[in-house]
């Protein structure tokens, strides 16, 4: 047993991969907004492990649904049906509003499969010429760790001597319709694949009008527009999805003036609420139904553990309210950080939506002073990480209250205060 952080952190430097730079903190509990480390020390949680805890830590309807289903049936594979696939199909389509869902297990699957399937779309339905397909992605984009989607990531950290890589990507500037229109010039284009806030790259919000221009320009093309709302989605941004624009009702809606429906919508990490890996792809008809069996899958993908989290995790979602109140603790958040951009030099900006949000602190991008800052943050009870050298996200569970939200931005403008 683990008795000390220090001791939990030598283990995972001699026994595991070196493939992540945590903050030096060792977590043994969670619950809500509350972590605490193996010394027992509490802390504010500001990351929701990339938002995959936008419910909060330990949520107890879900956990009772995964104990439930836990201790009745667990994993069948594909090769058989199961009773709760296709009441998660059911709710998740009619949830988000589309004809069909295509279950699997990580982010970066989800993202694999959504590439395949427009890929085949393409060729079947489009009519590219074999093996000529090619998906427009945007510049400093995240989707994922696979060989396929590293291919056509910016990060030179991500990618390097990770090659040969994947062909078929073009890469244009995010946020930069006219990139985006001249890119489908080229027939063989068959999806323009986005996040509709780039999350990794530091909460990168485009402009109002950017996913309603992108539809348009796609649809004009004849060419599918794929949002990854892995990070966005889920009540994230302070509607149910980012492509819900300011949408401020809790479920799906279809209201024509805020409301861009992507062709492809892939989901992940809070549709599970942190608890159980489960990602999925929903499309209408005439686009899912290029699938057919054998050509798609994986052993998880679609189990009855992850499909009974999966589906208690969004009805928590819209029970509890969580996009009105990540809406409104947003607005309170950056008015708050504003407030200290104007008041302390080391601060350059605050942006973000809902509680996806970010700092950019006066620094290089090679610069610690953000690392050092979320030491800082950390000691005083409040866990944040930085991303791309100067930038700090900040993303606590949407359960939070705004009592809690003042404290942690009390937190923050005590550390800001001393740098
Ligand atoms: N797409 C986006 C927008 C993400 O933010 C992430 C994870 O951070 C992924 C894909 C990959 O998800 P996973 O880590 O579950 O593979």
């Amino acid at each position: 047993t683990i008795n000390s952080s220090k001791q939990a952190i030598a283990l995972e430097d001699k026994y595991g991969a070196h493939n992540y730079h945590p903050l030096p903190v060792v977590l043994s509990k969670g619950e809500g907004v509350f972590l605490w480390d193996v010394e027992g020390k509490k802390y504010y949680d500001f990351l929701s492990a990339y938002s995959a805890v936008n419910q909060g830590h330990c949520h107890p309807r879900i956990k009772n649904a995964l104990v439930e289903q836990a201790g009745t049936l667990t994993l069948t594979s594909r090769a058989f049906h199961n009773d709760v696939l296709g009441p998660f199909e059911k709710y998740i389509t009619e949830y988000f509003g589309f004809d069909k869902v295509l279950p699997m297990n990580t982010g970066a699957e989800g993202v694999e499969t959504a590439i395949k399937i427009a890929r085949k779309w393409g060729y079947e339905v489009k009519g590219v010429d074999e093996n000529k397909a090619t998906i427009v992605v945007a510049e400093n984009n995240f989707h994922g760790r696979t060989s396929t989607i590293i291919s056509f990531s910016s990060d030179e950290n991500a990618r390097k001597n990770f090659g040969p890589y994947t062909p078929g990507f073009i890469k244009i500037p995010y946020d930069n319709i006219k990139a985006l229109e001249e890119a489908l010039e080229e027939e063989n284009v068959v999806a323009f694949l986005v996040e509709p806030i780039q999350g990794e790259a530091g909460v990168y919000t485009p402009a109002d009008d950017y996913l309603r221009k992108v539809s348009e320009v796609c649809k004009s093309k004849n060419v599918l527009f794929i949002a990854d709302e892995i990070q966005t989605g889920i009540a994230r941004t302070g509607s149910l999805l980012a492509v819900c624009g300011n949408c401020t009702c809790e479920g799906h809606c279809e209201k024509q003036d805020t409301y861009t429906k992507p062709d492809m919508l892939i989901l992940g990490k809070a549709i599970s609420g942190g608890f159980y890996p489960v990602s999925a792809v929903l499309a209408d008809d005439h686009i899912m139904n290029v699938i057919r069996p054998g050509q798609h899958g994986s052993t998880f993908g679609g189990n009855p553990l992850g499909a009974k989290v999966a589906m208690t995790a969004l009805e928590v979602v819209r029970d509890e309210k969580l996009a009105l109140n990540a809406r409104k603790l947003g607005k309170l958040f950056r008015i708050r950080m504003q407030k200290l951009v104007d008041t302390y030099k080391i601060l350059k900006l605050v942006r973000g939506k809902g509680l996806l949000n970010a700092v950019v602190v006066n620094d290089t991008e090679k610069g610690s002073t953000a690392w050092d800052m979320c030491i800082a943050l950390k000691d005083n009870g409040l866990l944040a990480k930085p991303t791309h050298g100067n930038i700090i996200r900040f993303a606590p569970p949407l359960v939070m209250t705004e009592e809690q939200l003042h404290e942690c931005c009390d937190i923050i403008e005590k550390v800001v205060r001393e740098f």
